[in-house]
């Protein structure tokens, strides 16, 4: 399997999957993909129907990363996705689905199920990738004999999952930098209480913003970089990607008896990572009918998919929401799919996002090219605060379920596309625990909160505040590298 930059660098060079674990982007600034995508026969398919998470999960990385030994990714792939991570279930689930499916009745002829992403260490959907790649990272670094220092900002969910998925592991240390006392209490107790060594949360003194222009100041000290091995974990790493792929076909055999029928998919959206993957998986031959993208009041995703017109926003113009981990203005995984979209042009791809940095964006709609959106299956819409909060409460009284904020925004999408006789999964990427303000607004009570999450808030903190100034936080990061 050779990788390929969405932008056209290293065309007739060889890249494999560990050569782009972990980096970032391509040396042009593009985004890697496979050169060709892998095609699953209906033999495997059949094959695939019966199998563990996690054997499943080799099975689809195997077709992805043939540079690693099939021993190993087996191993890493069972290590990875076992009941004790993904423990978080609800009541009467098993815990050894991983990814259990949940059905919510019939609407419009439609068979309507959740499929849960969210059982996971820090109860969002992240962890299904991240939990891998922390082993990866692991595995690729101890062949090497070499270190990795992630450094990375977050406002609360990334860097939660990144630091569980790199707790402990061989190797790896992680540099969270989060605005001081500006996350919930929930959250600044999930990332705080880790007391494991490799693990470093930095409480900046300022806002996220702040946060980030560190990060970015930091990776821009080239010989500071350099010297201090520092690497991150973003959302276009492709091995977060190919993780997310499998659930779309764990999910497909849950919603299904037999590999003729067809499903749709809808994913609640914002960078483009998650419902990428199922671009992928449908790419491979999975018998997926339609993906369909569900925003919040940040819409770009939704105006493309309605108009072929993408138009970034600047941040005057990106919302805070009631679905944070949406709240995003330019999604970075989308030049994967506008790559396949243009029939893999990378002249033109270049030229698109060229203009997205110089003129804001590009308009597909004139060209031919945006009426294939719809042979790819994709569709989209829209949700507002007032739709989540009146899918929460219907959910609620309807199915006796409870989710959260992002899940209902998926919901009231995915009510927009039903077909009767196509059944309709929509992914839960988050538990009502993380969420909990809007829960309280839309039922009047707390959020259903996990066994493993009582009395969280009260666990002993492990922090260091610092102030926003990025010649302090390399400091602090040259002083525990060294120690
Ligand atoms: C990250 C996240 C999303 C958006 O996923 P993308 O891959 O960025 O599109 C949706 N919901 C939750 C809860 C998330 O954490």
């Amino acid at each position: 399997m050779n990788y390929i930059s969405t932008r056209g660098a290293g065309i007739g060079e060889r890249h494999t999957f560990s050569d782009i674990l972990l980096g970032g982007l391509a040396k042009d600034g593009g985004l890697y993909l496979p050169a060709d995508y892998p095609r699953v026969s209906a033999d495997e398919l059949a094959r695939w129907r019966t199998l563990s998470y996690a054997d499943l999960a080799f099975e689809v990385l195997s077709k992805f990363s043939d540079d690693i030994p099939a021993e190993d990714l087996r191993a890493l792939a069972r290590r990875t996705y076992t009941a004790d991570v993904y423990c978080n279930v609800r009541d009467g689930e098993s815990a050894a689905q991983i990814t259990p499916l949940k059905p919510l009745g019939v609407e419009s002829g439609a068979p309507l199920s959740l499929l849960e992403l969210s059982n996971g260490p820090t109860l969002a959907f992240k962890d299904m990738a991240m939990q891998l790649l922390g082993n990866l990272f692991e595995y690729a670094l101890a062949k090497t004999g070499r270190t990795l220092n992630i450094l990375g900002a977050t406002s609360g969910d990334t860097g939660s999952a990144a630091e569980y998925a790199m707790r402990g592991k061989q190797g790896v240390r992680v540099f969270m930098l989060s605005p001081h006392k500006k996350m919930s209490a929930f959250q600044t107790a999930q990332m705080y209480s880790l007391q494991d060594p490799n693990i470093f949360n930095i409480a900046v003194e300022g806002v996220f913003d702040d946060c980030q222009d560190i990060v970015k100041a930091v990776s821009n000290d080239h010989a500071f970089k350099a010297n201090y091995k520092i690497g991150t974990v973003n959302s276009i790493n492709w091995a977060r990607v190919v993780a997310q792929v499998v659930y779309y076909f764990k999910g497909y055999f849950a919603a299904t008896k037999s590999n003729d029928e067809r499903v749709s998919f809808t994913v609640p959206s914002g960078n483009f990572g998650n419902v990428c993957a199922g671009h992928i998986a449908r790419m491979m031959g999975l018998p997926i009918e339609k993906l369909v993208v569900a925003t919040n009041e940040n819409d770009v995703l939704d105006e493309f998919f309605k108009s072929g017109v993408y138009r970034v926003r600047g941040s005057a113009e990106t919302y805070h929401t009631s679905s944070p981990s949406m709240d995003i203005s330019k999604a970075s995984n989308f030049e994967r799919f506008v790559f396949d979209l243009l029939g893999r042009d990378p002249a033109r791809v270049l030229q698109l996002f060229r203009d997205v940095e110089e003129k804001g964006g590009f308009d597909l709609a004139a060209s031919g090219d945006f009426a294939r959106v719809r042979e790819f299956g994709f569709v989209s819409g829209s949700s507002t605060h007032a739709d989540r909060v009146g899918v929460i409460r219907d959910v609620y009284q309807r199915y006796h379920t409870m989710i959260d904020t992002h899940t209902a925004d998926g919901l009231k999408v995915a009510r927009e596309h039903l077909q009767a006789g196509v059944p309709m999964v929509v992914l839960e990427t988050a538990q009502p625990l993380k969420f909990g303000e809007t829960i309280r607004e839309a039922l009047a009570r707390e959020p259903e909160r996990p066994a493993a999450f009582a009395g969280l808030e009260a666990l002993p903190q492990r922090f260091e505040v610092l102030p926003g100034d990025a010649g302090q936080v390399k400091a602090f990061i040259a002083a525990n590298v060294r120690g």
